[in-house]
C-alpha cells in the first residue's frame, strides 16, 4: 500500500519536496493555508542575482506536482502522533493519517511599522522591499511616483537587538542591490543610495551584481545606519545617518525610502510546531536535529523540516533542502 506523507506549507520548499516524493510513488498531501500555492515566491517579480523572472520558476514548481493532493485554504487544527504515524486535522474538515510529516512553513516578513523611526505606514513615500517587488510585478504603487532621490535601508528588523531579531536575513543585501539597479533603470534620472552596515554578497554571481550596481548604474553605497526619518510639508523625506567610513554625519532629502525588511519565524509555523512539541531555537525558527548532517531531520522520528522554516535562506538553498528532505523521508519510509 502506498504510504501517506503530509507536507505543511505550499511555498517553494513544500512544492519541490511534494514533486520529488510524488515521483517516488508516495501519496502526498500538500497543505497550504492561503488560497494559492507559491509562498513568498509568488510575491516576487525578478530574482537575484541575474534578474530571472520569478513567474516561470513558480510555474515550473507547480507544474511538477504530479498527483500531489493539494489542500488549499487549510489551517492546521491539530497535529499529533498516533503510534508510529501522525494524524492531522484541518479547518476544512479533512483529517489525514500519515507515515511522515514535513514542515515547510517558511518565514514571515518583518513588520516594518515596528521600526517607528522609519515611518512605514505613516509617511507617504516609505515602502518595503516586498512593496517594490509588488510595484514591478503589477506596474503601480502611488507611493512610488517618479522619485528622483531614492534611499534603500539595509538590515530593517535584522541584526537588531532592539527589534528582538539578532540574525542576519541573508537575502536582503542582494535584494537591495538588485532593487537599487531596477529602480535606477526605471527612473534613469534618479540618484540612488544604499545605506548598509556590511554588504553580505556571499553567493555565486552576487559580487558581480554589486560591481555592476556601482559601475553601470552609479548606485551610491554609504556605510551607515539611518537613525531617523521625518516627512517635510512637501512630502519629501529628510533622513539622518552617519557615514561610518568617513565619520561624517549626513542629512539627505529623498523622494522614496525603501526598507529592507528581514525574514522572521513564521507565526503559523510556530503554532504547528507547538502542536507536535517540536522545539524552536533562540532565534524563533524551527529546530532541526543539528546544523550539519541532521539539518532536515528533527528530534521526532518521522518529522522533517526544510526551507526557510529553519532560518533565512535563498531560493536555491531552499530547493536543495527540500530535495534533501525528500530523500531522507524516502530512506525513513523504506526502513520503517
Ligand atoms: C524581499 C525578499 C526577496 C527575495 N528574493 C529572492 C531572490 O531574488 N532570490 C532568492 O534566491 N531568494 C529570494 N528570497 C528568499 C525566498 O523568498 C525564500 O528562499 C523562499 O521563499 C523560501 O521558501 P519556503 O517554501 O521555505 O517559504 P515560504 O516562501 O515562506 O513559503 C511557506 C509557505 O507555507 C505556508 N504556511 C505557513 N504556515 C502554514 C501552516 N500552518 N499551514 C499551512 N500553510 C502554512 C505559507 O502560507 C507559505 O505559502 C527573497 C526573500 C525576501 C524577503
Ligand atoms: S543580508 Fe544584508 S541587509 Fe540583510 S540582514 Fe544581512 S547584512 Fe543586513
Amino acid at each position: 500500500m502506498a504510504k501517506n506523507i503530509i507536507i505543511i506549507g505550499g511555498g517553494p520548499a513544500g512544492m519541490e519536496a511534494s514533486a520529488r516524493l510524488d515521483a517516488l510513488g508516495y501519496t502526498v498531501f500538500l497543505v497550504e493555508k492561503e488560497k494559492a500555492l507559491g509562498g513568498h515566491l509568488a510575491r516576487w517579480d525578478r530574482l537575484f542575482p541575474e534578474g530571472k523572472p520569478a513567474g516561470p520558476v513558480l510555474d515550473s514548481l507547480v507544474g511538477n506536482l504530479g498527483n500531489t493532493k493539494v489542500l488549499l485554504e487549510s489551517d492546521v487544527l491539530s497535529l499529533n502522533r498516533l503510534g508510529d504515524s501522525f494524524r492531522i486535522s484541518l479547518s476544512s474538515g479533512v483529517s489525514v493519517i500519515a507515515d511522515a510529516v514535513l514542515l515547510t512553513t517558511g518565514f514571515d516578513l518583518f513588520e516594518a511599522s515596528k521600526k517607528e523611526e522609519y515611518g512605514y505606514g505613516i509617511y507617504d513615500h516609505v515602502v518595503t522591499n516586498a512593496d517594490v517587488e509588488e510595484f514591478f510585478r503589477t506596474g503601480g504603487d502611488p507611493r512610488i511616483d517618479n522619485p528622483q532621490r531614492i534611499g534603500l535601508v539595509h538590515c530593517v528588523g535584522s541584526r537588531d537587538e532592539k527589534a528582538g531579531c539578532r540574525n542576519c536575513s541573508k537575502v536582503c543585501c542582494a535584494t537591495a542591490v538588485k532593487q537599487a539597479c531596477e529602480l535606477k533603470a526605471k527612473f534613469p534620472a534618479a540618484t540612488v543610495y544604499c545605506f548598509y552596515m556590511d554588504l553580505r554578497m556571499f553567493g555565486r554571481g552576487y559580487e558581480d551584481l554589486y560591481l555592476k550596481a556601482q559601475k553601470e548604474y552609479g548606485i551610491r553605497f554609504i556605510r551607515g545606519r539611518v537613525s531617523e526619518v521625518s516627512e517635510r510639508i512637501d512630502k519629501t523625506l529628510q533622513i539622518k545617518a552617519e557615514d561610518t567610513l568617513s565619520s561624517t554625519p549626513l542629512r539627505v532629502t529623498l523622494d522614496l525610502l525603501v526598507l529592507m525588511a528581514g525574514m522572521r519565524p513564521s507565526r503559523e509555523g510556530t503554532k504547528v510546531a507547538k502542536m507536535i512539541h517540536l522545539a524552536t531555537g533562540d532565534d524563533g525558527f524551527l529546530s532541526s536535529l543539528d546544523g550539519f548532517g541532521g539539518m532536515q531531520a528533527t528530534s521526532i522520528p518521522g518529522l522533517f523540516v526544510a526551507g526557510a522554516a529553519t532560518g533565512p535562506k535563498t531560493l536555491p538553498d531552499t530547493i536543495a533542502e527540500a530535495r534533501a528532505a525528500a530523500s531522507l523521508i524516502h530512506e525513513y519510509l523504506q526502513k520503517s
